[in-house]
């Protein structure tokens, strides 16, 4: 890893708004090794939420991540190995270098640094890919014991960058969130939680969808005609732990993202200044901040996002 501060201790995972969060975090010593997991659960309906470090997980498996990683004795897949760019992808199947995902991932590194404004790195992103689930969830059973089962999961230590899945339908969405979160954490691995998916979320999309979420436009709009759901960024820049997001937080980081990127040149590069400060500097000024100092004192952002997920959404949903 780069000499860039480490991100939080925190694990998270992928699409389990119907279960219920763990305990506060548990933050052992050996856990400093542990960067950051994010997964997609089995059968996810819409969006995803957020999981707490659990105190089952395999510690001595943890502690003996070495700087090459896991390895094939560890029933890794080892048959395919294909270096794409950043990417070096393992398969335990016969994987074709010109594979549509494979040339879309690659071209996502450019994406994700030209639209954040961040460098491109070097340091790269390992992706198992399990074609038999039930050799997947063997793997993570002996290495995450206690670990929920999810499609897809990214692991961050101080060496390595990952990326777990299982070879199924919605294998290209999953591997487009999970190694946009290794793109990121290259170069900014102290992105705030929020933003971190956020941006995963906002790039989980085949490009020509163009960031445009229809999932969480529907869920949103849905919340906001219950009265069940108010923009409020502070409350999203709040949030420290991953077991606190919940499919309505990983709605609205999107939709945070999305207005961000989608709708002035000037509110793309202020959300790039600020990365860019993030990446020198963990405790640079909040974006909640500039946006109100960038929009005007008198601005309510939350309205403005209310205004803007109206543009996106379709007249049946308004
Ligand atoms: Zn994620």
């Amino acid at each position: 890893m780069s000499a860039l501060a480490k991100p939080t201790d925190a694990a998270s995972i992928r699409g389990l708004q119907r279960q219920p969060p763990l305990p506060t975090p548990f933050l052992a010593p050996f856990m400093v090794l542990l960067g950051l997991v994010c997964c997609a659960v089995f059968g996810a309906a819409v969006g995803c939420a957020h999981l707490a470090v659990s105190p089952r997980w395999n510690q001595a498996a943890l502690q003996q991540v070495t700087p090459a990683g896991w390895s094939a004795a560890d029933g890794l897949p080892s048959r395919a190995e294909i270096v794409a760019g950043q990417l070096v992808i393992h398969a335990d199947f016969p994987l074709a270098e010109q594979h549509r995902i494979v040339r879309e991932l690659e071209s996502l590194r450019t994406d994700v640094s030209q639209q954040l404004g961040l460098p491109i790195s070097d340091e790269p992103v390992h992706l198992y890919l399990f074609e038999n689930k039930d050799r997947y969830d063997t793997f993570a059973a002996r290495q995450f014991p206690g670990f929920p089962m999810r499609r897809a999961f990214f692991v961050e230590t101080d060496t390595t960058l990952s990326v777990f899945a299982v070879w199924q339908d919605r294998i290209a969405e999953d591997l487009r969130h999970e190694t946009t979160h290794g793109y990121v954490h290259a170069v900014a691995p102290a992105i705030p939680l929020w933003l971190d998916e956020g941006v995963a979320e906002f790039f989980e999309l085949p490009r020509s969808q163009q960031g445009v979420h229809a999932a969480h436009i529907a869920h949103l709009s849905g919340r906001l005609l219950e009265g069940t759901w108010r923009p409020d960024i502070d409350r999203m820049e709040a949030l420290a732990s991953a077991g606190e997001l919940s499919q309505d937080h990983y709605a609205e980081a999107w939709c945070w993202t999305h207005w961000l990127l989608c709708t002035t040149p000037q509110r793309q590069r202020l959300l790039q200044d600020y990365l860019a400060d993030v990446r020198r500097d963990v405790q640079a000024a909040p974006l909640s901040a500039r946006l109100r100092y960038a929009e005007g004192s008198a601005t309510d952002l939350s309205a403005t996002l209310r205004a803007h997920l109206e543009t996106l959404a379709p007249p049946d949903d308004q």
